[in-house]
């Protein structure tokens, strides 16, 4: 998994001041991540946590610390109720993007499989790149095109009571964020 929380440090006049930490691309995928899917534009069973998972994660991106994408791999037809579980439509004019499968890549050797081809992505968002973006999915191979932007994530077993996926991950990208916006001496830190 990458975290490219790391700081810019604009140089002026010999002096390095402002630090600002660049914004960075989430890019979710649905099922097995946020919740169980159902079948068939059915609702799904919800992740525990989901709703304050993805309501900090927009309030980030209304401080312009990220942008949030949604990319699952089912059609547009099956999703759309589940989406319409998971966000507002306040909520949805947030996302950067969702995509569905119609923006999958044909996997060569698993037959009726795609994955998720980030390039896509950056082609369309060109601020982002392979170093400040993060796809955060359940299935591996969905991330092959960049295996290094993967954060894979544990698939949702609604059977799961106990599950706290979630909320821990959370945890761990406030502790990543508080860490790379706290402010430090340039005179002391190095420029990375
Ligand atoms: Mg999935």
């Amino acid at each position: 998994m990458i975290f490219f929380w790391s700081l810019v440090v604009y140089k002026a006049k010999g002096e390095n001041f402002l630090v600002l930490p660049p914004m960075k691309l989430f890019v979710l995928d649905v099922n097995g991540v946020l919740c169980s899917s159902r079948g068939k534009g059915r609702p799904a069973k919800l992740r525990p946590g989901v709703d304050m998972f993805l309501s900090t994660l927009l309030e980030w991106k209304k401080n312009h610390l990220i942008e949030v994408g949604v990319w699952t791999s089912m059609l547009e037809r099956n999703a759309t109720v589940i989406l319409d579980q998971l966000f507002t439509s306040e909520e949805k004019k947030l996302l950067l993007f969702t995509w569905f499968a119609d923006k999958c890549t044909p996997c060569v050797d698993r037959p009726f499989k795609s994955y998720k081809n980030l390039s896509q992505v950056w082609r369309v968002f060109p601020y982002f790149h392979s170093d400040n973006t993060t796809l955060f999915d359940d299935t591996e191979f969905k991330a092959q095109s960049y295996p290094q932007n993967l954060h894979l994530i544990e698939t949702y077993n609604p059977k799961d009571s106990e599950d706290r996926v979630l909320p821990n991950l959370l945890r761990e990208l406030q502790y990543h964020l508080n860490e790379d916006t706290r402010p430090r001496d340039p005179k002391t830190s190095p420029a990375m």
